[in-house]
């Protein structure tokens, strides 16, 4: 039984994984609705003393995944997250409601050629449209970039990878903004990455999503319209900071 997406439900924690030295994933055995890829949930702890915290993750599992995948980063003094890195256990309650969210969604009747763009953990809901697209047998060509600090630091890297090995229509493209990496670019996104990928891969997106902070986003999402794709195929998905 589920119940609508608005109530709060007890979700388990059934494992945690480490992703990268900054984000763990946590496994949920959770009562809700089949999500679509691209939708996040609300997390709500609660202090002894009634004091209440919520934020919103996006969800990294494919949909219908027995288990929901949440991958959260560990920002410096964050309340919710320094909770999820510094006590959650497995076994632990988390109360959530979800799935959230009607327009940064991908289902397998969306048009192509698909553009995934992330910055940082902004790449947690496009690995669910990446294992939903791969799910549906790769309806549409797809490219993913993602943008890090670090090689270390490209979560999903290795899922990524073999998504793109597995599918000769999915491409996985990279770019570390501090240090080296054996591939990809090393640099912050920019009209001339934009232009070179873009060649490289013979496409013109119909379909861009875009998510990570506010200003990746906004200046991924500026480039992406510079570039020639109209305004209203670039969806966007902002976590906060600068
Ligand atoms: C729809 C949606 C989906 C999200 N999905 C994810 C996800 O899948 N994984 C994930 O790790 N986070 C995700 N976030 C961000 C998440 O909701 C929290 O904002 C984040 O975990 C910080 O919360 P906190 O309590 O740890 O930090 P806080 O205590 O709120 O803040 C600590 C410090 O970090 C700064 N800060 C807050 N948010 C960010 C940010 N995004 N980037 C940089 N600095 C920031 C604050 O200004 C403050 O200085 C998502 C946000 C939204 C809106």
């Amino acid at each position: 039984m589920t119940s609508p997406a608005a109530d709060w439900q007890q979700a388990v924690i059934a494992r945690i994984e480490q992703r990268t030295s900054r984000m763990r994933s946590y496994f949920l055995r959770a009562p809700l609705a089949r999500h679509i890829a691209g939708q996040h949930v609300d997390v709500r702890l609660t202090a002894p003393d009634g004091y209440q915290a919520r934020r919103s993750y996006s969800i990294a599992s494919a949909p219908g995944a027995e288990e929901l995948e949440l991958a959260i980063e560990l920002l410096d003094d964050g309340e919710v997250s320094g909770y999820f890195h510094d006590i959650a256990q497995p076994g632990d309650t988390i109360d959530m409601r979800g799935p959230l969210g009607g327009h940064f969604v991908w289902d397998a009747a969306q048009a192509g050629p698909l553009l995934l763009v992330a910055g940082g953990s902004g790449v947690v809901p496009l690995v669910s449209i990446a294992r939903a697209w791969a799910a549906a047998g790769g309806p549409v060509p797809a490219l993913l970039l993602h943008s890090a600090r670090q090689w270390d630091g490209l979560a999903f890297r290795d899922a990524l990878f073999a998504i793109d090995t597995a599918h000769a229509g999915f491409t996985y493209a990279t770019t570390v903004t501090r240090g080296a990496a054996p591939h990809g670019y090393t640099r912050r996104l920019d009209k001339a990455m934009l232009d070179d990928l873009l060649a490289q891969w013979g496409h013109m997106p119909a379909l861009c999503y875009v998510c990570g902070a506010n200003g990746f986003v906004e200046a991924a999402a500026q480039l992406l319209v510079a570039a020639g794709v109209a305004p209203r195929a670039v969806r966007t998905e902002r976590y906060g900071g600068t």
